[in-house]
């Protein structure tokens, strides 16, 4: 078994139980890619069992802090039954659900999505891939699906040394889906959509839309970064008579109108445009257009601390615009899905954006991801998406 042995001191995260090891915290040692590896404080103490990635600045990612632990098929199918154990018996409105949501589940680098009885996984890093054959019939036998989709396409990959991958692992059947998620039906294509297909993560979201919207009797809605309309089908079916969507992606604007129709709402009701959603949300406001909900859910902005004070700027506009935009008693959904912004600074951006807009608003509720993508006490790294969902007051 190979060691990696940390420099002085370097040891305390990982006395925390958190799972990674940092190249700049290697003193000596190194393995294959995905080669279990015993990581060592710098006096030889054990402190961990770990996935070397010899390439990746997050060189180790821990398997297991227990020095008996073996690193072999039955702890990985125990790691995933545990995951699966966990969301048992959670009231998830919806046959997409989450299974495996990576370091938060103990198993680093691994997304695995279930969208009905079929299964989309994505391996991330070295640890996972290595162990990918595995982890697919585990898998298959403790959720009693037949079919496996792989979305090995993802840009941390890269940084693992790692290329792409996707395709049937296990069975084989159409990639394109149809989900049912709260009072809705989502058609998704997990071959070609983002993610695994679509974003699970914002269920939560389109409900408190729905419950605002229904509430305020909001009639016009505007859904910025719209993708294939999960918010534009939750606002229509809550009683909206306009949804107009933005996107700057024509193949998420077709689905949007292929969901639109599958949820029986007539196309007028759902206008789309293909377009940068900084640009229209200007034009909007010089040719005076005002909403009585909007929803803005924009990409990945920051996706570390050092891209923080671009996009905090970026952020700030496209709210401000958001704020203007919008009939006093009207409500603003707002989110980031930046890890490198966390909650508090994301409050204090929407807030700036109010005094730029010269508009205060009442926050009524906090959103955040679903359940089913948790982050823990140990990762607080999980956290990514944060929402709030604030009422315009004057
Ligand atoms: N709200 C969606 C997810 C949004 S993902 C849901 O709940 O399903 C972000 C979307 O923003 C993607 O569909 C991408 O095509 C779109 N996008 C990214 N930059 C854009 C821009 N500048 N203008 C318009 N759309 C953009």
């Amino acid at each position: 078994m190979k060691s990696i042995r940390l420099k002085p001191g370097k040891e305390k995260s990982l006395l925390r139980g958190h799972p990674w090891v940092f190249d700049g915290a290697v003193g000596k040692g190194s393995a294959d890619p995905g080669e279990t590896v015993r990581v060592e404080s710098a006096d030889g103490q054990f402190l961990a069992w770990g996935a070397c990635s010899p390439s990746s600045r997050i060189r180790v990612r821990v398997w297991s802090f227990e020095p008996d632990q073996r690193i072999d098929a039955d702890f990985l199918r125990e790691r995933l039954r545990q995951s699966i154990a966990l969301r048992t018996g959670w009231q998830i409105a919806s046959d997409g659900v989450r299974l495996v949501h990576a370091e938060s589940d103990g198993l680093p680098g691994l997304i695995v999505d279930r969208y009905g009885d079929t299964l989309v996984a994505q391996f991330g890093a070295t640890g996972v891939e290595r162990f990918k054959p595995v982890i697919a019939d585990a898998l298959l036998s403790l959720t009693g699906c037949e079919r496996l989709y792989e979305r090995s396409d993802t840009s941390a990959r890269q940084l693992e040394g790692l290329a792409p991958a996707t395709g049937w692992l296990r069975g084989s059947g159409p990639t394109e889906l149809v989900l049912t998620e709260h009072h809705w039906r989502l058609g998704l294509d997990i071959a070609l959509g983002h993610k695994t297909g679509f974003y699970l993560d914002q269920r939560d979201s389109r409900l408190a839309c729905h419950q605002w919207v229904r509430q305020l009797g909001a009639r016009s809605v505007l859904n910025c970064f719209s993708y294939t309309g999960g918010f534009t089908v939750a606002a229509l079916h809550a009683g909206a008579q306009e949804v107009v969507s933005i996107d700057s992606s024509g193949p998420a604007l077709a689905r949007l109108q292929a969901n639109v129709a599958l949820n029986g709402f007539d196309a007028t009701r759902a206008p789309v445009l293909d377009a940068d959603v900084n640009r229209s949300l200007r034009d909007c406001l010089a040719q005076g257009r005002r909403f009585d909900a909007i929803v803005l859910d924009p990409p990945k902005l920051a996706p570390t601390v050092a891209h923080a004070e671009r996009a905090a700027r970026a952020y700030k506009d496209l709210n401000r615009l958001g704020l203007q935009l919008l009939n006093p008693g009207g409500v603003l959904f707002t989110f980031s899905c930046s890890g490198g912004i966390g909650v508090e600074l994301f409050q204090k951006i929407v807030a700036s954006a109010g005094t730029d807009a010269g508009v205060d608003g009442a926050i009524v509720q906090r959103l955040g991801g679903a359940p089913d993508h948790p982050m823990t006490l140990r990762f607080p790294e999980g956290e990514y998406l944060k929402g709030l969902a604030i009422v315009r007051k004057s």
